[in-house]
């Protein structure tokens, strides 16, 4: 292989010819690299990526675990314990210092790395020519020399000269602060001292792509890049607290506050009451660290970044964490059509010219089927020898930018591009058109937009004479046509035919088919570099079928009950539209559509009274999404917003939740959106919001859990300390039971299957708090029940033997640890029972109720551990006083939840409880 040029050379590919840059750098317009020579290439100039901060070191992070005030609360509670000649306790605390310093650090890594590949898998694309065939890969494997194409609301992926650019303009605000679009030419060559903002015949990494269509050649990769030059260093990526995590924290520090005070309370009492001061502190102190739900925001974080992974096998990549909380709060789903609701497997039915109706016969994008005349289905016809028919073809086969292409046995074929042109070249292909040659002729293309509804393709006709080929929704491209074609003969478009065609489109519309008007002109005009579509000739229109996505009609019947609006808006015509909506059950029969021309005449008030009247908007530009979605949040409600184009991406973000089509989107939609969707299927918003209502009740479970037993702690001590009892349990006994038995429990509760009826609730108010009025006073409840049936052993066991303290503080110990693990259980609902649900639906909680079941349980028993925490050995007597009182206030709970289902308190579903399936999962 030739040698390949330095960085210096490459970086004034704007001064030379577009052919000679590419022949610098050893490539080829028509395939591409050859794959061989990509090593080569990334040897010499690198990756394609932008040099990253170091991350911070693992000894830091660790470090980090160790500044919050509980850790230092539990250091002075170790030399007040060394102080006392208590080295034994002294150690322990300091043991449980450490693991609880690790367990935070590897809570808090493993919510990072799945925050980190989660950001991995939406890493930018490139479509890139190698070896002769376009290729998707990722951005950073593209190299010098690469030729790559991009569409409108594409990122440009590296630095590169246009080699060919149809209408094409950049926002270039990234890199010189320009916030209106520039234009760019790749026919330009420019003086070397050429400025930045002025090199219009390039493209540079971090810009994107606003309009048109290029194709380029790579000049510059990763560093050598101009936003390389000028970026530096890429900092890490800060993860933002989300709203949750802030009430959390504010939450906490209020229970800090409290817990202090009650903490400052009782040790006043203890130490009025003669006891050693050291002692008693201690005790103070250890019930300050136990109360203080320090491990809640990790756990936190990790039932999110959980949840997030469960999404992504679900099809839905939330990018950004709140929105998995705001996903559990969304009213209405505005959804487009084309790909969302329907397969976007298209196929023409049907095609009308001006000397007939033909209907197509064959299946998918087999190019296999024939042309029959609608009134005579017994026959078929040859489209070549109908001029018409010939033309219409022509217009669908070179005003297309897709391709169809057998698969591996031929049987089936796929479309590489949009399915609407792929079904258009199949169609094509089964009436007999030549395509060959086809698009080394086109000398213009007027992409398609989706505001503009249309699409122009000019070409060279062999007498070197112009033609252009448009087609698009009917009524934009009747508007643009003076003539029609009829019997191979142009005649001039008359009201009367004007009407009868648009007859005939709506007679498709309203049979759900999709529609396109087909025409052409010869010698089309010019305005500047611009051509106009302009006074064409009408050849006709296709029909074609886009079936609904069969799970879609349950995902939309779910949302109905979830007390989710699914709505739908689409560029498409209103009765296609209408038949689609009223299929999947999002219209009702006698509901009707409303048009983007309606929503113009509409004012902002009028609209925001009637939005929660409309199903269906119909033929909407982008502008017409966001009016939807101010409306509909005027309104009060949390909406979620699909889109792919890039006009969509204003929409999106003014939406709470955005969503972008991750197969069909542009990039700036992804960049615009929370969440996108690897299979641009509508069924996964709906399984996104299931998710979403699932993880903010499991932080809720777990958040209930973790206070309700600090809270039982505090009250054990407090109720002990004014009845006058000695202090039910050690400094130790506390620290144990917090770190262990409260531990994997919460843990293992945010990682609790969604409640069967999740669906069924209607939707959470966003500004609710985590801890309402009621969950209050739940928390305290249940609190109150695991500190009864402590104080009830210890009192028992102390009234037994009096002078044997210690008897009675490992009877409540034990009580106190064992009534926590059955409460997590029985914790997992505040409605279904343990039975309900099914005891091993969470093999999680199971497995953690067992682990730290078995730890407590060697701590009581073995001769090595009585030293450390300060127990004795219980008699049969205790244990089955233990048992029982330990058992009890999750007895009581689940007694209260029968008790209030019977009476039709606490349903908060529309339908009451739902039926459990047997194994309680769903
Ligand atoms: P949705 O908005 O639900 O995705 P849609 O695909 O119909 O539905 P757009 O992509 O905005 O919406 O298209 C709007 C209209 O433009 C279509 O109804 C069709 O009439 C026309 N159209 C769609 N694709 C093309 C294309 N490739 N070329 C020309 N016209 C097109």
């Amino acid at each position: 292989m030739s040698q390949l040029p330095p960085n210096s050379e490459l970086s004034a590919a704007y001064a030379a010819p577009a052919q000679q840059v590419v022949d610098r750098l050893g490539s080829s317009v028509e395939s591409g690299l050859a794959e061989s020579s990509i090593e080569q290439r990334r040897t010499q100039y690198g990756w394609n990526e932008l040099a990253k901060a170091q991350p911070e070191p693992t000894w830091k992070k660790l470090l980090s675990q160790f500044k919050e005030l509980v850790i230092w609360i539990l250091i002075v509670a170790a030399i007040l314990a060394g102080a006392m000649g208590e080295w034994v306790d002294t150690l322990a605390i300091m043991a449980i210092v450490v693991v609880n310093g690790i367990l935070g650090f590897v809570q808090e890594e493993r919510a990072g790395r799945a925050l980190a590949a989660l950001r991995a898998m939406s890493s930018p694309m490139a479509k890139t020519r190698r070896g002769g065939t376009v290729h998707s890969i990722p951005a950073k494997e593209l190299v010098p020399g690469d030729i790559i194409q991009l569409d409108a609301g594409d990122n440009v992926p590296a630095d590169a000269r246009l080699i060919e650019s149809f209408a094409v303009s950049v926002q270039e605000a990234s890199l010189t602060g320009e916030s209106v679009p520039g234009s760019k030419d790749a026919e330009a060559v420019l003086a070397e001292d050429t400025p930045l903002g002025d090199r219009e015949n390039s493209v540079f990494m971090g810009t994107v792509l606003a309009n048109g269509k290029a194709t380029a050649v790579v000049t510059a990769t990763g560093m050598q890049t101009e936003l390389g030059n000028i970026a530096g260093m890429l900092g890490a990526a800060d993860n933002e607290p989300t709203p949750l995590q802030r009430r959390l924290a504010e939450l906490g520090r209020i229970l800090v506050v409290v817990c202090l005070v009650l903490v400052g309370i009782i040790f006043a009492i203890e130490y009025a009451r003669g006891g050693e001061l050291l002692e008693t502190l201690l005790v103070a102190v250890s019930l300050a660290v136990a109360a203080v739900p320090e491990g809640l925001p990790a756990v936190v974080t990790i039932a999110l970044a959980l949840g997030l992974q469960r999404m992504v096998k679900r099809n839905a990549l939330v990018r950004k964490l709140p929105s998995v909380e705001t996903l559990g709060s969304v009213t209405v789903i505005c959804s487009d059509k084309t790909g969302t609701l329907t397969r976007n497997e298209m196929t023409v039915r049907e095609l009308n010219v001006g000397e007939g109706k033909f209907k197509i016969s064959g299946a998918g994008y087999l190019p296999r089927g024939e042309f029959q005349p609608i009134d005579r289905a017994d026959t078929s016809v040859d489209p070549q020898d109908h001029p018409d028919l010939q033309q219409a073809l022509a217009v669908a086969a070179h005003c297309n930018s897709a391709s169809v292409v057998p698969g591996k046995h031929g049987k089936t074929w796929q479309v590489i591009g949009d399915p609407t042109e792929g079904a258009l070249i199949v169609m094509a292909m089964k009436g007999g058109f030549d395509l060959d040659g086809a698009s080394r002729r086109v000398v213009f293309e007027i992409p398609f937009d989706s505001d503009r509804k249309a699409m122009s393709v000019i070409m060279k006709q062999p007498d070197d004479s112009r033609i252009m080929y448009t087609k698009g929704a009917p009524e934009v491209i009747l508007s643009k046509c003076t003539q029609e074609l009829r019997n191979g003969q142009i005649a001039a478009l008359t009201e009367t035919r004007r009407q009868e065609i648009q007859q005939q489109n709506s007679d498709m519309a309203g049979r759900a088919l999709r529609v396109l008007a087909l025409a052409f002109r010869h010698d089309p005009q010019q305005v500047g570099e611009q051509y106009q579509e302009s006074e064409l000739i009408y050849v006709g229109s296709v029909g074609m079928i886009d079936p609904p996505r069969e799970e879609v009609k349950s995902a939309v019947a779910e949302c109905h009950g979830a007390g989710v609006r699914p709505v739908m808006i689409t560029g498409d015509h209103p009765e296609t539209a209408l038949a689609i909506g009223r299929e999947l059950a999002i219209a009702s029969a006698d509901c009707l559509a409303v048009t983007g021309a309606d929503l113009d005449r509409m004012s902002k008030e009028e609209l925001e009274q009637k939005v929660d009247q409309i199903a269906v908007y119909a033929r909407v530009s982008a502008a017409h999404k966001l009016r939807v979605v101010n409306a509909w949040k005027q309104r009060g409600q949390v909406v979620a917003m699909t889109g792919d184009g890039v006009n969509d991406a204003p929409a999106i973000k003014a939406a709470d939740i955005g969503i972008a089509m991750g197969v069909t989107g542009t990039d700036v939609t992804k960049e615009a959106a929370d969440m996108v969707l690897t299979d641009d299927n509508f069924t996964s918003i709906v399984n996104a919001v299931r998710e979403g209502r699932g993880i903010f009740d499991n932080i809720q479970k777990f958040v209930h859990y973790l206070l309700s037993c600090n809270a039982g702690e505090v009250m054990l001590m407090f109720a002990a300390a004014i009845i006058g009892f000695p202090v039910p349990l050690l400094a130790i006994q506390i620290l144990w039971i917090n770190l262990v038995t409260d531990g994997l429990p919460a843990l293992a509760l945010a990682m609790e299957p969604p409640e069967p009826d999740i669906m069924k609730r209607k939707p959470r108010p966003p500004k609710e708090p985590v801890i309402t009025v009621q969950r209050g006073l739940l928390i305290f409840y249940h609190g109150f029940l695991i500190a009864a049936a402590a104080l009830f052993g210890f009192w028992w066991a102390y009234e037994n033997d009096p002078a044997n303290t210690d008897v009675a503080r490992s009877t409540a110990f034990a009580i106190t640890a064992f009534a926590q693990l059955a409460y997590a259980l029985v914790c997992r609902s505040h409605r279904y029972t343990l039975p309900e649900l099914g005891p091993f639906s969470n093999p999680w909680l199971f497995a953690a109720f067992l682990v730290s079941g078995l730890l407590q349980l060697a701590v009581l028993t073995l001769p090595f551990a009585s030293g450390v925490f300060d127990v004795v050995p219980l008699h049969t007597m205790p244990w089955i006083v233990v048992a029982i009182l330990s058992l009890l206030p999750a007895t009581v709970i689940e007694l209260t939840k029968i008790a209030w289902h019977l009476m039709g308190i606490n349903e908060n579903t529309q339908t009451g409880k739902e039926k459990l399936i047997p194994n309680g999962n769903q």
